[in-house]
Order: structure tokens, then C-alpha cells, then sequence
């Protein structure tokens, strides 16, 4: 380790509210957090921030000079600003992840099923991949979406110029519009020695493209045994060391993988308070290549807080709740915090779930 001081330090590519709980796990372990973002970014409230444009190898590669590990808090980074750091995971994980053909691609060749899909380049393609997949579908860019940003829904193969006008040429993804039961995930963490821990499968809500609710557990003993099976896979495969979250369809019986997330993930910050070691904790214990920590975990449900958060003394009065506020400035469709409660209590999670809808 590089480090002058004894403890190590994990380099963060982003500062923002994964950074934030990353940096507050940090706090059960020996290490040391240094993010690269902007000073107003969120997780300064716990961490030191440096001011580094993350779009700049140079920049990225003294910031990581600084510190032992590197890690990201989103995918969408450049590879090759990537390419030369002491990375977990790894670049090629990333790279993959970051690219929904190449994702697709991978995950096929693991054996694990996904949508029908296409490369689209060209209007051209799309009526071609719209030949052969159809209508309904969805049109993804490879790149840069989330919460559903990048993405046009096609009900009819009529509407293939508008939706491609819509992504404006960018290199794209048809996908088949896939008929689920639910939403669910598993995230996992490997450290460097090979050892895996799974947390149990998540059931995830989502509404306009943007997961508002995870309970955990989805308690289907054949579908989290295969969930596994598949992550364990997709661990190896990569070599990855890390937290790695896939995102699934229920079909049924069967699991339809719809993403890999390469990193801690939403649909785990239950974990936080349901589970004997947070993604967070389990994500740096796997960098630093400690043991892993139990994922024995209790009924319990998260609802995000989706543009600005509820006021302080409405969430006080539910003493039940957990709230986690990433102190970001409120504007529609941001992620700006989360409520956490033990599943037992049915009456106070509608209730918050009815109040959090009419409030984003
Ligand atoms: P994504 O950004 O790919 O995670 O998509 C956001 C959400 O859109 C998913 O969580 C699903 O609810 C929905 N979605 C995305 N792709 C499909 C698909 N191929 N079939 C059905 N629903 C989809």
C-alpha cells in the first residue's frame, strides 16, 4: 500500500450519496476515505472531498496516486480514464457494465437469459431489429441511462423515426418489452481471495423508470438459489472484487437479468439497518480483502425519497423509521434520501408510501 499512514486509504470516484454511505460504513473498519468530486457533493459531510474532474485521466490518475484502492460509485466513467488505476472492480467489469450491448452480450454468455435485443446504429437497424423483435419494446441507449433516462418506449413499429430522432443517433439497444410478475435483485460481494456472500433477493418498485421501493426479503427459496448460481458466475467470470448488484425480472420460475449495477446499489440500502453487515461495510471489507461480513439479514423495507425529502418532524413522530437524508439540494426526479423500516410494520410503510407518491 502506498499510503504513508498505517491505514489505508480507499479512493472514491464520485462523492455523492453511495459515497456518502460508503464513507459512513468506513467508519466500523481501519481505513480512510478520500472522494473525487465537487466540494458541495454529499458525502463531504463525512468524508474529505477533492475537487477533481472525473472526465480527465490526468486529474484521475493523481487523485489516485493519493490512495491505495480505487473505487466508483457509478459506472458511467470513461474506461479509459480507467485503464491504469488500482481499480475494484476492475476495468473490464466496469466497462461492461457501462455498456448495455456489451452487458447484454455477457450476460448471454454466461448462460444467464435476458430480453430479446439488438444493437441499433442506424434507423436502419432499428427497423431491422424491430423485424425481428417487434412491438411493445424499448429503446435504450448504450450508454449513460439510468432511472430510465435514455430510454423510449415503442408500442407500435410506426413510431421507430420518432424514437430514434428522440435518442438523437446515439449508439443504441432494442430491447423486447419483457412481460414480468416482479422486479427483483441480488446484490453480492467478493473479496480478493475468492470468498462470496449474497444478501437475500429484493423485490423493487419501480415508477417512471425510478425504483421507489425495496423489500427485502423476496422470500422464493428455487429463485434465490439461481440468483446466486448466476452472480457466482458473473463474480468469477469478471474476477471481480467488489459489490455487484444484478437486477432481474420474475417470470414465473425463471429470472430474466435486466442490468448489472457495478458497485453498491438502491435496492440494498436496506441493508444499512436489516442486515448484520451493510452493502457498504461488505463492499469495503471485500477492496481491503478482509473477511466478509454476515449478510443474516431481518424483514425490512426502504422507500427512496424522490425530489425533495419529507420534513424532519413528519418523519420524528414514526419513531420506527430510519431517515437518511444526503443533505442534496431538492429538484424533480433526484434521489435525496431514504426511509427505512422494519417490514413488521405494515401500517406505517402504506402510509409513507402514499405520502412519498404525492410528494414526487
Ligand atoms: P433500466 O434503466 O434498464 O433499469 O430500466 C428501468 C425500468 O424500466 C426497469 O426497472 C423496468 O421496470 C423497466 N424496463 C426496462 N427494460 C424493460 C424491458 N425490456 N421489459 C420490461 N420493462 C423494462
Amino acid at each position: 500500500m502506498s499510503s504513508s499512514s498505517t491505514r489505508p486509504r480507499i479512493g472514491i470516484l464520485g462523492a455523492g450519496q453511495l459515497a456518502l454511505m460508503l464513507a459512513e460504513a468506513a467508519r466500523n473498519l481501519d481505513v480512510d476515505i478520500l472522494c473525487a468530486g465537487r466540494p458541495g457533493d454529499c458525502a463531504a459531510q463525512v468524508a474529505e472531498v477533492l475537487s477533481v474532474d472525473l472526465e480527465d485521466p490526468i486529474a484521475v490518475s493523481d487523485f489516485a496516486a493519493k490512495v491505495d484502492a480505487v473505487t466508483i460509485e457509478s459506472e458511467n466513467i470513461e474506461a479509459t480514464v480507467l485503464s491504469s488505476l488500482n481499480l475494484y472492480p476492475n476495468a473490464q467489469a466496469i466497462a461492461i457494465a457501462q455498456d448495455r450491448l456489451l452487458e447484454k452480450d455477457f450476460l448471454r454468455r454466461q448462460g444467464i437469459a435476458t430480453a430479446p435485443y439488438g444493437a441499433v446504429d442506424s434507423l436502419r437497424d432499428l427497423h431491422f431489429a424491430l423485424d425481428t423483435i417487434g412491438a411493445p419494446s424499448i429503446l435504450k441507449t448504450r450508454r449513460l441511462g439510468y432511472d430510465g433516462r435514455g430510454q423510449v418506449r415503442l408500442t407500435h413499429v410506426d413510431e421507430a423515426s420518432a424514437a430514434w430522432a428522440h435518442t438523437g443517433g446515439a449508439p443504441c439497444i432494442l430491447e423486447g418489452m419483457v412481460r414480468f410478475d416482479c422486479e427483483v435483485s441480488l446484490i453480492a460481494a467478493r473479496n480478493g481471495r475468492g470468498n462470496i456472500v449474497f444478501y437475500p433477493l429484493t423485490e423493487n418498485i419501480h415508477r417512471a423508470g425510478i425504483l421507489r421501493t425495496s423489500i427485502a426479503p423476496f422470500a422464493n427459496p428455487s429463485l434465490q438459489a439461481k440468483a446466486e448460481a448466476y452472480l457466482r458466475t458473473l463474480l468469477e467470470a469478471l474476477d471481480y472484487v467488489g459489490v455487484l448488484a444484478v437486477e432481474f425480472f420474475v417470470q414465473g420460475d425463471n429470472l430474466i437479468a435486466n442490468e448489472m449495477a457495478p458497485r453498491v446499489h438502491n435496492s440494498g440500502h436496506w441493508t444499512i439497518e436489516g442486515s448484520e453487515t451493510s452493502q457498504f461495510e461488505n463492499c469495503l471489507r471485500a477492496i481491503l480483502d478482509l473477511d466478509l461480513g454476515s449478510t443474516l439479514s431481518r424483514p425490512t423495507v426502504m422507500l427512496n425519497c424522490i425530489g425533495t425529502m419529507p420534513p424532519e418532524p413528519e418523519t420524528a413522530a414514526f419513531p420506527m423509521i430510519f431517515r437518511h437524508d444526503y443533505g442534496k439540494v431538492p429538484r424533480p426526479g433526484r434521489k435525496v434520501g431514504h426511509l427505512t423500516f422494519p417490514a413488521s410494520e405494515t401500517a406505517a410503510i402504506a402510509e409513507w408510501q402514499q405520502r412519498l407518491s404525492q410528494s414526487n
